[in-house]
C-alpha cells in the first residue's frame, strides 16, 4: 500500500533526524517511470512533492492530474538538455539540476512574468566525477551569482548525487562537503535554504549530515520497471 510505504519512509526520516539532531528534511517523492495513477495515489496520502528525471514524462503527469490534484509541486532532478529549457521553465516549480550558465539564461528566459519565479538548485559534481551532470565547485560561486541576478529565478540551494559507492558510508564525505559548501552559499545569499541529497538506500547518512530535502524513489514506489 502506498500509505504504508509513505509512512514507514517518514518515520525513518524522523529517526534520522532524531538521531543526528537536525531539523527534519522536506521529501521529494521520486516518481520517474511511474503511472500517474501511483502519484495520485501518493498524493491521496498526503504527499505533495514529486520529482522526475524527463521533461515531457512530466508534462504528461501534470496534465493528467490537473484536474484532480492541481496542488502537486513538480521537481525537475534529471539532466536538463537546452532545447529542454522552455518547456521545463513551464512545466516545473523546482529546477535542481541547473549546472551551467546556458541552461541559467535559457530557464530564466522561459520563465512567464505571470507566474511566480522558478525555484532553482545548482547542482554540484561534488566529487570532481568526470563525465557526471553538476558543476565543479570552484564553479558555484559564479553560478550561483548567474541565478540570484535573475527576476524570474529563485536560488533556492544546492543538489547532489555522490559517486554511488556501494556503501552509504563512503558517501558521506561528500555529503559533509555538500553542506559545507551550502553553508557557505547561504552566508551570501539570503534566499538559500534547500540542500537536496540522499536516496532510498543513503538517505539516513545524507540526513546526518544535514540534508534538508531527500529524493525518494524505490523505498516509497517499489522497484522501477526496466
Ligand atoms: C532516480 C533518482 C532518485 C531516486 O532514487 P531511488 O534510489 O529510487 O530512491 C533520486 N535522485 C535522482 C537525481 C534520481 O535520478
Amino acid at each position: 500500500m502506498p500509505d504504508d510505504r509513505l509512512r514507514t519512509v517518514m518515520q525513518r526520516i524522523l529517526n534520522a533526524a532524531d538521531a543526528a539532531e537536525r531539523p527534519a528534511p522536506a521529501l521529494l517523492a521520486v516518481s520517474k517511470t511511474q503511472p500517474a495513477e501511483a502519484v495520485a495515489a501518493l498524493a491521496a496520502a498526503g504527499q505533495r512533492a514529486f520529482g522526475e528525471n524527463y521533461v515531457q514524462e512530466a508534462a504528461a503527469k501534470r496534465e493528467a492530474l490537473a484536474g484532480t490534484c492541481p496542488e502537486l509541486q513538480w521537481h525537475l532532478i534529471g539532466h536538463l538538455q537546452s532545447n529542454k529549457a522552455a518547456l521545463a521553465a513551464e512545466v516545473f516549480d523546482w529546477v535542481q539540476s541547473v549546472d551551467r550558465p546556458s541552461v541559467v539564461d535559457a530557464l530564466a528566459r522561459h520563465r512567464a512574468a505571470a507566474r511566480a519565479p522558478l525555484n532553482v538548485l545548482i547542482q554540484v559534481n561534488v566529487e570532481g566525477e568526470s563525465g557526471k551532470a553538476g558543476c565543479r565547485p570552484d564553479e558555484l560561486d559564479a553560478l550561483a551569482a548567474r541565478v540570484a541576478a535573475q527576476p524570474r529565478l529563485a536560488l533556492r540551494g544546492l543538489m547532489s548525487i555522490p559517486v554511488p559507492h556501494p556503501a552509504p558510508e563512503q558517501r558521506r564525505p561528500a555529503f559533509r562537503r555538500m553542506r559545507q559548501l551550502f553553508d557557505e552559499l547561504a552566508a551570501r545569499h539570503p534566499g538559500v535554504d534547500t540542500l537536496s541529497m540522499g536516496m532510498s538506500d543513503d538517505f539516513p547518512v545524507a540526513i546526518a549530515e544535514g540534508a534538508t530535502l531527500v529524493r525518494i524513489g524505490t523505498a516509497l514506489f517499489g522497484p522501477r520497471a526496466g
